[in-house]
């Protein structure tokens, strides 16, 4: 039975409380109803759904170890999050309603060893701050930032965001943790376990089984620390920003794309991006139309026209030796003029030239995030991202499918198609009008479609939005779900009592597998 809200027992949230302030200081409990508000999710589909109790803020690993054995002597479910920026798919709000949010976002320190291009980082530090620490002293090392960089390095590498660096896997970059246990004991995987290691940074595995992506998307410890490796200042960037007019162009793109990525003449991760995902960050949907449903194609034309936008656009970028740069720019075009694009504008950067703020530099912008506003008022959105094959007739078979449903539940549709090494991801956002309760019906009869479709060719999302966890994990169900059972038996051999985040990536959420609250 799934396990969607816990009350806790009001004596029992009350003795926990004092302790949590003798552990923290009175000033760092938030339980308040604005705390609950604002700890909530901001972008719920739901607004009933996922409401925490309160929140208490730490500053230490002592004082960590020491809340979780006071959450589990009273069985307080804690939801630990690094800046709680994670919006599109629960923000700073727990799976299970009436959780304690753990918020980390206090711990800030930064330790930087500029000799081998590593930082290891306290759960608060943003991209912001990283960025500021990294420019005093020269910007000798570049950030691969996600498109909303108001978050947490390390909250989002461990929710695996993704960015547009060769870097641009954030959780393939992580390298050695430091991470406090259910039962309050403190572990440092890698070469973190020999003490005084000089190569924590620097060697993932240590040795025996690792565990670093044990934490990721987990709710198997609080991490405290992790360890990330930055990309040095390249000497030259080149790129070139396409547009491509058809629909179906998006299928021939990737065939051409991938192999070059494979190849690692692009060693970036470029994105292929719909229309709307460019124009919902330029102009509103009110300025166009006041018909309600799928946009029209003649509407979709206008907007196009007036901002020049193909179908797709995609940016296609080389960092490094300038020499290099110039032999695989030549191939990048090569392989493009034989698209067709609409338009291929060329850019460059050379080092000593003032940086371009956009996320090719790894510099962190927030600007995307104006898409919540495309229907005017209340705004938000919610995520579909299934994994696919960099292949192209499945890309088009899915963008076909996908996009016959979003006109079936009258969604303007925007999606972009984000290359990985080898696989691709293919982002839906569905963006949010709060103010309309019959589109905000639709929203999770929608999702639910999607997912089942996706399910039904074999396709699993990467990451969802905490209303999903224990759909996408069920989806997952290979010899009848051995996958889940084996993240339950782990759960409970960590968190017998399930105070760790329980219900994250639907693991903990049945009742039985969260102790004996
Ligand atoms: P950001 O600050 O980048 O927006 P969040 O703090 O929202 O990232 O983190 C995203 C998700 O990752 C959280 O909802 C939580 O499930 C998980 N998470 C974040 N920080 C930690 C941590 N320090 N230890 C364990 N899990 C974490």
């Amino acid at each position: 039975m799934p396990l969607s809200s816990y009350s806790i027992p009001p004596e029992r949230l009350a003795a926990a409380r004092r302790s949590f302030a003798a552990i923290v200081g009175a000033q760092n409990l938030f339980f308040d109803a604005e705390d609950q508000d604002s700890y909530s999710d901001a972008f719920a589909v739901d607004d009933s759904r996922h409401r925490p109790a309160g929140a208490i803020a730490p500053d230490t690993v002592e004082q960590i170890q020491a809340i979780v054995r006071v959450a589990a002597e009273h069985r307080i479910p804690l939801w630990p999050i690094s800046r709680g920026k994670n919006l599109g798919y629960g923000g700073s709000a727990p799976v299970l309603e009436g959780s304690v949010i753990l918020d980390l976002s206090r711990m800030k320190k930064i330790e930087y060893d500029e000799e081998n291009g590593t930082v290891l980082l306290e759960p608060g530090v943003g991209f912001y701050d990283l960025y500021d620490f990294l420019k005093a002293r020269g910007l000798k090392h570049w950030l691969s930032t996600p498109g909303n960089s108001w978050g947490s390095v390390i909250g989002n590498a461990l929710d695996r965001g993704v960015g547009y660096t060769p870097y641009g896997e954030h959780t393939t970059k992580l390298c050695g943790m430091e991470v406090v246990l259910a039962d309050g004991t403190l572990v440092r995987t890698g070469m973190g376990a020999l003490t005084g290691s000089p190569t924590w940074q620097l060697y993932r595995f240590g040795f025996g089984p690792a565990w670093d992506q044990m934490f990721v998307q987990s709710n198997l410890g609080i991490v405290t620390k992790a360890g990330l490796w930055l990309m040095p200042e390249p000497e030259s960037l080149m790129g070139m920003d396409l547009e491509f007019d058809r629909p179906e162009d998006l299928g021939p793109l990737i065939d051409a794309i991938a192999p070059l990525r494979r190849e690692g003449v692009l060693q970036q991760s470029p994105t292929i991006g719909n229309w709307l995902r460019a124009a919902a960050i330029l102009t509103t949907r009110a300025e166009w139309t006041d018909q309600k449903g799928a946009l029209s194609d003649t509407v979709i034309a206008a907007i196009r026209k007036k901002f020049q936008m193909g179908w797709w656009g995609v940016s296609l970028r080389l960092y490094g030796r300038e020499t290099i740069n110039r032999e695989a720019y030549a191939i990048l075009e090569s392989e493009m003029n034989k698209l067709k694009p609409l338009s291929m504008k060329r850019t460059s950067w050379k080092r000593g030239d003032p940086l371009e703020m956009t996320g090719w530099t790894g510099t962190p912008l927030t600007f995307p995030m104006q898409n919540a506003n495309w229907h005017g008022g209340l705004g938000g959105h919610i995520g579909f991202s299934p994994v696919l094959p960099q292949s192209g007739s499945a890309a088009m078979e899915q963008f076909r499918r996908t996009y016959q449903r979003y006109q079936e539940f009258g969604m303007d549709y925007q999606a972009s198609f984000a290359f990985g090494e080898r696989h691709l991801i293919n982002v839906n956002a569905i963006l949010l009008d709060k103010d309309d309760p019959d589109m905000m019906r639709r929203v999770d009869p929608f999702i639910r479609t999607l997912v089942a479709d996706a399910k039904a060719h074999g396709y699993g999302e990467y990451r969802t939005h905490l209303d999903y966890m224990d759909l996408v994990a069920s989806t997952y169900d290979f010899n009848g779900g051995a996958l889940g059972k084996l993240n339950a038996k782990v759960k409970a051999a960590l968190d017998p009592f399930g105070i760790i985040a329980p219900g994250k990536s639907g693991i903990g959420t049945a009742a039985g597998q969260s102790g004996d609250r």
